[in-house]
């Protein structure tokens, strides 16, 4: 290869310089030469070159074999020997030093440039090999699975430190041995796998996995384990032999039954706290509906006027009284759909005229605020088909939202739009907003972004789990674009005659899972 570099060693000077001359009038870099083998090994350290040609008897203490088989073994550069003649024990000599070639004294050009170059590929090839080598016995010794190789009758051949540890066996000890006498394998009733060598040599390949339940049976232990086997095959594309990779998996089996019974433990409890919530709210609700109802009667002072604190302490008890059947209801709604009890009660409606009534339960509080509530609803939902109180309670979450969390001379605005057979709805309003990390956690339940003792606003931090949940029990999807200071907008989809095409429930199937 032109521009290869080589170092030319011979004690003979006047022949050294016609080595020279022939190897760079054929476009050889020649980066020095060297009369003695210490002198060879010097400059074989200081210039790197790819090659070394060697005459074999040179002069000083150390001959051409000894200084080659050093600057081999230490720099990994290949030698070829010039020798004129020499006697059998330096030949030996020469031997040890592993040369990539001889050259006899005295060559053609022709001879000198085909041993280079034939020298030059080998090496390269070697070297390639060789770190294909290194790679592949890296990745065994750090693989965290046994790795066992085989020949094509069953006699080892290879065992990765992870096989060492797992069948108790060395390598060396390994090596020779029949498969059978370092591990046997069974499926989990007992019955003996006898013809693992069989298996791969029929098939090119042979799969345990742990859903089979395998047993592996080594050193006097079993372990539960996962097993692949497949054939080695040559360049002629016979098989020469089997690799065996196994990974024992009693940690990830312990761990799928302490996952399978967290996850029962998780269900019973989460069931029994359903139940609970549906008996609590049940007794709670009753004596509170008689609370309100006659702090209401009094109230209205039926039975005798009220003094101005009578009538405020009432209102209080009132009001208090309704905020906690409120946030009662909600947590029995949110445990119903939890538990899987919620039932779903479609009808038709007209969507303005719900709209409407939202309208007039929220309009008192964005007057008092100075906010302006602008409504769009598309003309077209006259009849949607849903479950009309949760949609109206989803509705009426999201507006009283927008109202609360959006300061004095506010905008919102409640929009109703139908494309194809999707009902969309977006409330938007240019409140406090929603940072993007707060944004992940709003619709998880009893969260609330100021949730400090002195905080603002109320709220239980069950609307919009609340909402999440009903819309999802229209088979829709919810989410929020928002930005601190800059005000939010909360959108919702779903059917709107109450059934999901396939394909648009493929996609709100994707949607939900990757939704908030
Ligand atoms: P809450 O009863 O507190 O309103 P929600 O579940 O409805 O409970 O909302 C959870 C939290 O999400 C709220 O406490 C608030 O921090 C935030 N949030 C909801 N809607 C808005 C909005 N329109 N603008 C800003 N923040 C909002």
């Amino acid at each position: 290869m032109k521009g290869s570099r080589i170092l030319i060693v011979e004690d003979e000077r006047i022949t050294a310089l016609d080595i020279k001359y022939r190897l760079e009038d054929s476009g050889y870099v020649v980066t020095g030469m060297a009369s003695s083998g210490q002198v060879a090994i010097e400059k074989a350290e200081g210039t790197r070159p790819d090659l070394v040609l060697m005459d074999i008897m040179i002069e000083g203490d150390m001959d051409g074999a000894q200084a080659a088989f050093q600057i081999h073994t230490r720099f990994g550069i290949p030698v070829i020997f010039l020798t004129a003649y020499a006697d059998e024990d330096t030949l030996r000599r020469a031997k040890i030093a592993e040369p990539f070639g001889y050259i006899l004294k005295p060559f053609e050009d022709k001879d000198l440039y085909t041993n280079i170059e034939i020298t030059l590929y080998k090496h390269r090839v070697e070297q390639e090999l060789k770190e294909k080598e290194a790679w592949v016995s890296a990745t065994l010794k750090n693989m965290a699975d046994a790795v066992i190789a085989t020949d094509t009758s069953g006699t080892i051949k290879h065992l990765n430190p992870m096989a060492e540890i797992l069948t108790g066996w060395t390598e060396s000890n390994a090596v020779g041995k029949p498969l059978s006498e370092i591990i046997q394998v069974s499926y989990i009733n007992g019955e003996m796998i006898t013809d693992l060598v069989l298996k791969v040599l029929e098939n090119g390949v042979f799969e345990g996995r742990d859903d089979e339940d395998l047993l592996l049976f080594s050193n006097g232990l079993k372990y539960p384990i996962s097993i692949t086997g497949t054939s080695i095959k040559n360049d002629k594309n016979e098989v020469i032999g089997i690799v065996y990779v196994f990974a024992d998996i009693t940690r990830q089996k312990q761990e799928k039954e302490n996952l399978l019974n967290a996850k029962l433990s998780a269900e019973t409890a989460n069931n029994t706290k359903s139940e609970f919530l549906a008996n609590m709210s049940h007794e709670l609700r009753t004596p509170l509906t008689s609370i309100i109802g006659f702090s209401d009667l009094l109230l209205e002072e039926t039975f005798g006027e009220l003094n101005e604190k009578q009538h405020k302490y009432l209102q209080n008890v009132s009001s208090s009284g309704k905020h906690l059947l409120d946030l009662i209801n909600s947590i029995l709604d949110l445990s119903k759909v939890e538990a899987g009890k919620m039932q779903m009660a479609y009808e038709h409606f007209n969507v303005s005229e719900v709209i409407s009534e939202i309208n007039a339960i929220v309009v008192p509080l964005a007057l008092k605020k100075g906010i302006s509530l602008d409504i769009s609803i598309d003309p077209k939902m006259h009849n949607m088909r849903a479950d009309k109180l949760k949609f109206r309670q989803i509705m009426y979450n999201l507006a009283s939202n927008a109202i609360k969390f959006t300061n004095n001379s506010g905008h919102v605005y409640i929009e109703g739009t139908l494309s194809g057979k999707l009902a969309q709805f977006r409330v938007k309003d240019d409140g406090i907003g929603i940072s993007k990390i707060d944004q992940l956690k709003i619709f998880n339940p009893f969260t609330q972004i100021d949730s400090s003792s002195t905080r603002k606003y109320e709220g239980t931090g069950l609307g919009l789990a609340l909402v999440k949940k009903f819309v999802e029990l229209h088979g829709g999807y919810v989410w929020v674009e928002s930005e601190l200071g800059q005000g939010s907008i909360f959108s919702f989809i779903i059917p709107y005659d109450g059934v999901l095409p396939t394909s648009q429930k493929q996609a709100t199937d994707k949607l939900q899972e990757t939704s908030i």
